[in-house]
């Protein structure tokens, strides 16, 4: 008896030591984790909801891609928002459910672009959805960053939508004849498009449009080019709310809201794209409506006011529906 009452008291003993270990343990401080949340977020709009989905980000050496501009007003403006080149930049795309179709505005990256970016699907399904429920794919354009989710492999990702886009867009990119005629350093991108785009096509789920068209109740597709051809961007409405996907009117937000002139290197038509961009943040500024685009830091959603003769981005105020 007095044995084993010896043996507790020393259990006791070793246990309380081991817990002072543990004590210690967690002052030596707890494994980082080093994840981020799921990339998404809601807004109700009237009766619909909107769900941006993170594609992920993207490293833009932003000082040496805008046009239009010099290297040192870039840096300037960038060190104003405390960034520096490059610039991690966020890869958006949108969800809208209208209640009767599931529609969704641009697909991200893919594998097209590497492992940073191509989780939208994941953060979709995260979001309650899965890829199959959705209806209608609309592509503000046709660059990597907004359609190489359509494919995973030779797999369609959206096996039951249509996907929709301007015909401009898809005359341009899905030529071989352009393609041959292109630099060596832009055959990827269309390579990227057919690769992306030409399976839809051949399971009959392509339909293109030709500018300003209404798409399904409450969603219409207004021609906005320049960044390519056939940029569109997309008007949700619903109960006297609007949203406006802007996808690539603009990309630097740190130097375009102040200085919608600076143009960048992936435009097709720099001149024509800072017009429309020009226009975009007017209307927004005078009509209040949301506007959302593919590469203001997620999840990309806010108003637009006016800052002297420039514009100023107001990001949402962080909401939770109920
Ligand atoms: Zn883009």
């Amino acid at each position: 008896m007095s044995m084993s009452l010896t043996h507790w008291v020393r259990s006791g003993i070793a246990a309380a030591a081991g817990s002072l270990l543990l004590i210690a343990g967690a002052d030596a401080g707890a494994p980082m984790v080093k994840s981020a949340a799921p990339g998404f977020y809601r807004l109700l709009l009237g009766d619909f909801e909107v769900t941006a989905l993170s594609d992920g980000t993207i490293e833009l050496p932003v000082d040496k891609l805008l046009t239009h501009t010099t290297p040192a007003k870039v840096d300037k403006a960038l060190a104003r928002s405390y960034l520096k080149g490059p610039v991690e930049t966020s890869v958006n795309g949108y969800l809208v459910n209208t209640g009767a179709k599931l529609v969704l505005v641009d697909a991200g990256a893919g594998k097209l672009l590497g492992p940073t970016v191509g989780k939208l699907v994941d953060n979709l399904k995260a979001a309650g959805y899965q890829p199959e429920q959705v209806d209608e794919i609309y592509i503000t354009h046709m660059h990597p960053d907004h359609i190489g989710g359509l494919m995973d492999g030779d797999k369609l990702v959206f096996p039951n939508a249509v996907v929709r886009a301007d015909r401009r867009d898809a005359d341009y990119w899905l030529s071989p004849a352009n393609m041959d005629k292109a630099p060596a350093d832009m055959k990827d991108l269309f390579k990227g498009a057919m690769a992306s785009l030409n399976p839809y096509i051949a399971a009959g789920k392509f339909k293109p449009f030709d500018g300003d068209t209404a798409l399904v109740p409450g969603v219409s597709a207004k021609a906005a080019r320049g960044h390519t051809a056939g940029h569109s961007v997309f008007v949700v409405e619903s109960k006297g709310q609007k949203l406006v996907l802007w996808g690539d009117l603009m990309h630097v937000a740190a130097v375009q809201f102040a200085e919608p002139s600076v143009t960048i290197q992936f435009d097709t038509d720099p001149k024509a794209a800072a017009v429309q961009r020009k226009k975009a943040f007017a209307d927004a500024a005078r009509q209040g409506h949301w506007v959302a685009a593919a590469h203001l830091s997620f999840p990309g959603l806010g108003h637009i006011r006016t800052d002297g003769k420039a514009y100023a981005f107001v990001p949402a105020n962080y909401s939770v529906p109920h």
